[in-house]
């Protein structure tokens, strides 16, 4: 692995064998090196502040009282509130917008002693699977700079494999945090529908989006999530559950008490490389014991377009806020009344994807086609879902992440339904409202590419014990 795993850092700063000081300065001079060439980050901290912040937690680390998160470096999602960074979910609509108050997460992360870095670049209102339809420009892939991250949490993934921060935030709608994890080669975890605050995320489709952790290694991710997950008072949709998960305590699935199913749906379309890597995997933890069982489950075939047409239903109407009257962009010349100032707005502040995904919200809600279409996809996800709560209860449901490794850049925005296509196996989770870990399973070409573990509703524990079985006992690592 290029770059420590940050519970090694974390440990390492404990013990007092790596001084956090010394350590945000190599970060430092990381992104200073790559944010270049990859322009992962759309906002940074000071430099001094950062190194301040970090000073302040070898203070708590020589005295032992070190908090969960002490002196590690996290980077944030822009559409995810700060303080004291604008948060602009890559639109132009909101350009240096400062919000009144901060994310539940971020708060959380503060409280946990970590330092946060600056925001990440993402597809715009996270409507995206590449990182390239940014108001800002695109990410690039740092394992290869021809190449897309993944998106729409791009910006963090990037940031993890160059070692520009030791976790990160993302958010996933509908694979956004773990199609960037398997094309850069780094480790997501979409939560259960109802374990992370969303207070102060910014709306792109409610009724499916989660905020999740993202890092370098299984165990990571299960710190990141430690920290997050849990109910908030300020977000009635959380689950009122604790204990969701003890990074220190966290073992190795044992492989005799696995059983997978491998749902031939979710292969179809998958690149034969991706899908041999896929089986490959599968046969070594056959070998070690666990079940490996090929299932049908039809219904999966309508998933991605169930998913987008109420992921577009919801975000037309999330985005019916941004009227030209609180929000920051405004129209080059001025309007001569109120209907002028919305249109406008929306013309000149939303890029085009932005504008697609409202105007096709809108037509799959309007009298007359609701029935064929909105409410044609709420009965297919009600279907998903159950078939999904059906089959996690028997075993682990497993695909890879992504039917391709990392596209290069421009190969995929000309055509939506082409973009559209990289989701074809993340979507279900969101659709059923279910965990979903994505982890690296090798290369494919060189690159990397990533396997997706789908359990039970809260059932998180398991899969992150699954994803360590494979890391750590069978050494399928970052990189
Ligand atoms: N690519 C999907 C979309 O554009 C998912 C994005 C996400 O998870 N935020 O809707």
């Amino acid at each position: 692995m290029p770059f420590e795993s940050a519970w090694r850092l974390k440990e390492e700063m404990i013990s007092g064998d790596l001084d956090p000081v010394e350590h945000a300065a190599h970060v430092l001079e990381r992104i200073r090196r790559w944010e270049g060439s990859v322009h992962a980050y759309l906002s940074l901290r000071r430099e001094d502040e950062i190194l301040g912040d970090t000073g302040r937690a070898v203070e708590r680390l020589r005295s032992g009282k070190a908090r969960p998160l002490e002196g590690l470096l996290v980077a944030v999602k822009d559409n995810i509130m700060t303080l004291d960074l604008p948060t602009t979910a890559a639109s132009k609509m909101l350009k240096g917008f400062k919000p009144g108050y901060e994310a539940t997460v971020v708060e959380r992360l503060r409280a946990a002693g970590a330092i946060i870095t600056g925001k990440t670049n993402m597809d715009e209102f996270a409507m995206g699977s590449t990182t390239e339809l940014s108001a800002y420009g695109p990410t690039r892939n740092p394992v290869d700079l021809e190449r897309v991250p993944g998106g729409s949490s791009g910006g963090s993934a990037a940031v993890l494999a160059y070692g520009g921060a030791d976790l990160a935030l993302g958010s996933d709608t509908g694979g956004s945090i773990r199609l960037p994890a398997s094309f850069t080669g780094t480790v997501g975890l979409k939560p259960t529908y109802g374990a992370v605050s969303r207070y102060g995320l910014i709306p792109y489709a409610n009724s499916l989006e989660q905020i999740g952790p993202m890092g370098r290694s299984v165990r990571d991710v299960a710190l990141l999530f430690s920290v997050i997950a849990g109910w908030d008072p300020r977000d009635a949709t959380t689950l009122r559950r604790t204990g969701w998960v003890d990074p220190e305590n966290l073992a190795p699935l044992d492989p005799h008490s696995l059983r997978i199913c491998t749902p031939e749906e979710l292969l179809e379309g998958t690149d034969a490389s991706v899908a041999k890597r896929f089986d490959s995997l599968l046969g070594e933890l056959e070998e070690s014991g666990a079940v490996v069982e090929e299932v049908r489950i039809p219904v999966l075939r309508e998933a991605l377009p169930a998913y987008y047409t109420i992921a577009m239903a919801e975000a037309a109407s999330n985005l019916a806020r941004y009227d030209g009257s609180l929000y920051p962009c405004r129209p080059s010349t001025r309007p001569r009344s109120w209907e002028e100032l919305v249109e406008r707005t929306r013309t000149e502040c939303f890029g085009s994807e932005v504008k697609r995904r409202i105007l096709m919200g809108v037509y799959v809600l309007s009298e007359g086609y609701r029935d064929q279409f909105y409410l044609a996809a709420t009965r297919i996800r009600r279907l998903i879902r159950n078939a999904m709560m059906a089959a996690t209860r028997r075993c682990i449901v497993a695909s890879p992440t992504g039917p391709v490794p990392a596209p290069r850049l421009g190969e995929r925005i000309g055509d939506p339904l082409k973009l559209y296509a990289l989701d074809v196996q993340t979507v279900t989770a969101n659709l059923a409202g279910i965990p979903s870990l994505s982890q690296p399973m090798g290369r494919v070409m060189g690159l990397p590419v990533g396997v997706q573990w789908m359990g039970p509703s809260m059932g998180e524990e398991t899969l992150l014990r699954l994803g360590l079985l494979v890391e750590e006992v069978l050494g399928y690592g970052r990189g």
